[in-house]
């Protein structure tokens, strides 16, 4: 069974991944099974898929593994995109900190405060150059006015997804997943490597 790393420490991006994958035939392995720590490198990136890309090469050539990258977070269309590839470093120490930020930030324009997620995503093999494949998932919905549920993680509580008629922080992982940008990039994946 060939390995296939995954490229990330958090929690709730492995929650989501390992079960869409876990019916191929890889091997999954997380950053936490390798058995030693490998320092994280900068997200130099001005895009998403640049940040995606740039992990997926750098964990490939550390572990010698095939690996996924992928890059992820929140574009508000009344902050012209931002968070975007800054959402884990937007400030406040917590993100019920963020959230009273963007709050405040939020104030000054009119409801409904349209808003994306975007997951980029990006296979790199240790020697090959072009990535063996890279895809993108996108889910559109608003920011809510005030934080609801205790599912998910990261600004969950706040992204309200109209056609479920509830913030993702009130539906469980299966349920987001179905709809959601890294369900959607990593469903993309799921297709490639069962043909691949
Ligand atoms: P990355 O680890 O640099 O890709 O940062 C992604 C950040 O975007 C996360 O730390 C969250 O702040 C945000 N984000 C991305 N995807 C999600 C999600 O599915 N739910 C909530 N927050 C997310």
């Amino acid at each position: 069974m060939p390995d296939l790393l995954i490229a990330t420490t958090n929690p709730g991006k492995i929650r989501e991944i390992i079960p869409i994958l876990a019916g191929t035939a890889y091997r999954l392995l997380t950053l936490a099974d390798l058995g030693r720590p490998i320092l994280e490198p900068d997200e130099t990136g001005r895009t998403f898929r640049d940040n995606a890309a740039l992990k997926a090469t750098y964990y490939a050539l550390a572990s010698g593994m095939l690996t996924v990258a992928e890059d992820s977070g929140l574009a508000i269309d009344a902050l012209d995109g931002r968070p975007g590839i800054y959402s884990a470093r937007y400030p406040g120490e917590t993100y019920p900190d963020k959230f009273a930020n963007l709050y405040r930030e939020l104030s000054a324009y009119p409801r409904p405060w349209a808003a994306r997620y975007v997951c980029a995503l990006v296979v790199q093999s240790p020697g090959a150059q072009p990535p063996v494949f890279e895809c993108e998932g996108i889910v559109e919905g608003e920011i809510w006015p005030e934080p609801r549920g205790t599912h998910g993680f990261g600004y969950d509580p706040i992204f309200y997804f109209p056609e479920y008629g509830a913030t993702f922080g009130e539906v469980d992982d299966e349920r987001k997943s179905v709809v959601a940008h890294r369900g959607r990039a990593f469903r993309q994946l799921k297709d490639f490597l069962q043909v691949n």
